[in-house]
């Protein structure tokens, strides 16, 4: 930009803080769990899970029935005979995959996602779609990726897809200008909103990966220039960067402070005047900044302990500590990515204690100690944890609801004072 636009000043924050790393048992959900966001972002794709019975329950539970269209998501159920080695088990699928396909002539592309059970029997699901892909290409595409639960957490589902996707992306025609790509699925209303800002900021041509159509897969290649819409895809950014991509470095648009910040990283590589980037940010701040200040009159001086579970937690600790005034007691996280959270880390207030990985027991041993106002965790433990009296938040709620953006700020502080404001009522 051609003057510094105002910063929200960091100091070093957590940069260098010391972190807890354990490695015990973990409480987390698999990665086929990303099927249920993914098959609503990608309209012609349909995710064809080759696992057991369990897998199709995970799936079918979290997803829900679709009761008014027919499901873009399905089970191939691998059962004894295939365990056993008694049958051909790529001729089965092949002839799973053809009824489908015969039977859904909207299905443009397919993913075959990998499970614990595909894994175990050794099944080359990369093999079977490029067999395939040649078998019903150009009308679909058969790609796969892995949504295995072993050594996984649930949001590595969409970094493995994604992954996926990368190398099917056409390449960028040479001499074309520099593109924005935003990476990671966003609901539809975030991506408009997204792409308004963009546009208002002279930002172009900007895309988005995941599409929301097959057909519509972005160009990549050197002038791509990417912005990380979610803190959990470093396979997807590894691939974009092996195909020329430069990442742009910024927090994730989570609060208006992290919106601001992450819209301010494009407009630096464009070179966007200050005064115009002001001008097309300020209002939707301004928004943001009132729409949260409600939720601060609840959440300030709240204590919260965060479960690693989404791989959101660095990221909503920033904006629960900075603009929602809580205190941190624990920030545990699956993975720390330094490299892509090195913004958050820096924004965090110093101090805070940050943990990577789980030792499950030893990790509730320390929040039981701590009695904080609020539990951020997954499914499994809020139960127990609200039957030991505690305030508990579902982190995957966070990955189900629009929470990025300007308009979405106060939607994201509702939904860490909802359970406070609840169990005040409960207890009136
Ligand atoms: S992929 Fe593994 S962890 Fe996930 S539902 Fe299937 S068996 Fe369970």
């Amino acid at each position: 930009m051609n003057a510094p636009v105002p910063r929200i000043e960091a100091t070093d924050g957590c940069t260098t803080a010391p972190v807890l790393r354990e490695r015990g048992q973990r409480e987390v959900f698999c990665g086929l769990t990303g099927i249920v966001w993914l098959h609503r972002k990608i309209q012609d794709a349909f995710f064809l899970v080759v696992g057991s019975r369990t897998c199709a329950h995970l799936i079918q539970s979290a997803a829900g029935v679709m009761i008014f269209a027919e499901p873009r998501f399905g089970t191939a159920i691998i059962d004894e005979r295939d365990l056993a080695g008694l049958a051909d088990i790529d001729d089965e699928l092949d002839r799973v995959v053809g009824r489908l396909l015969d039977r859904r002539p909207d299905i443009r592309l397919l993913f075959l996602v990998g499970s614990c059970p595909s894994e175990v029997i050794k099944l080359d699901l990369g093999r079977a779609a490029a067999r395939l892909s040649a078998r019903v290409a150009p009308r679909v595409r058969v790609l796969s990726y892995s949504g295995s639960g072993i050594e996984t957490t649930f949001t590595q589902g969409e970094d493995a897809c994604l992954a996926a996707l990368v190398p099917a992306l056409p390449a960028e025609p040479a001499g074309a200008a520099d593109s924005l790509l935003v990476v990671g699925a966003l609901a539809d209303v975030v991506e408009d909103q997204f792409a308004r800002l963009f546009a208002e900021l002279g930002i172009a041509p900007v895309r988005f990966l995941p599409p929301r159509r097959s057909g519509d897969l972005p160009p990549v290649g050197p002038g791509t220039r990417y912005l990380l819409a979610q803190p959990f895809l470093s396979d997807t950014a590894r691939a974009l960067e092996e195909r020329g991509a430069t990442r742009l470095d910024a927090p994730f648009p989570l609060g208006a402070e992290g919106t601001t910040l992450w819209l301010e990283a494009a407009a630096r590589a464009w070179s966007v005047p200050a005064d115009r980037f002001e001008a097309v940010t300020a209002p939707g701040r301004r928004r943001a900044e009132v729409a949260m200040a409600r939720q601060r009159e609840k959440l300030a001086g709240k204590s919260v302990f965060f479960f690693p579970d989404s791989q959101l937690e660095i990221p909503l600790a920033r904006v629960l500590a900075r603009e929602l005034g809580a205190s941190l007691v624990e920030v545990g996280t699956p993975y720390l990515h330094r490299q892509h959270l090195a913004r958050e880390l820096a924004l965090l207030p110093a101090g805070t204690m940050l943990s990577e990985g789980q030792d499950v027991d030893r990790q509730l041993d320390r929040c039981r100690d701590a009695r904080p106002d609020l539990v951020v965790c997954g499914l499994g433990l809020a139960n127990p944890l609200e039957s030991e009296g505690m305030t508990t938040k579902w982190s995957i709620e966070l990955l189900f609801t629009p929470i990025q953006g300007y308009d979405q700020a106060g939607d994201l502080a509702e939904l860490f004072a909802r359970p406070l404001v609840r169990r005040t009522r409960l207890e009136v």
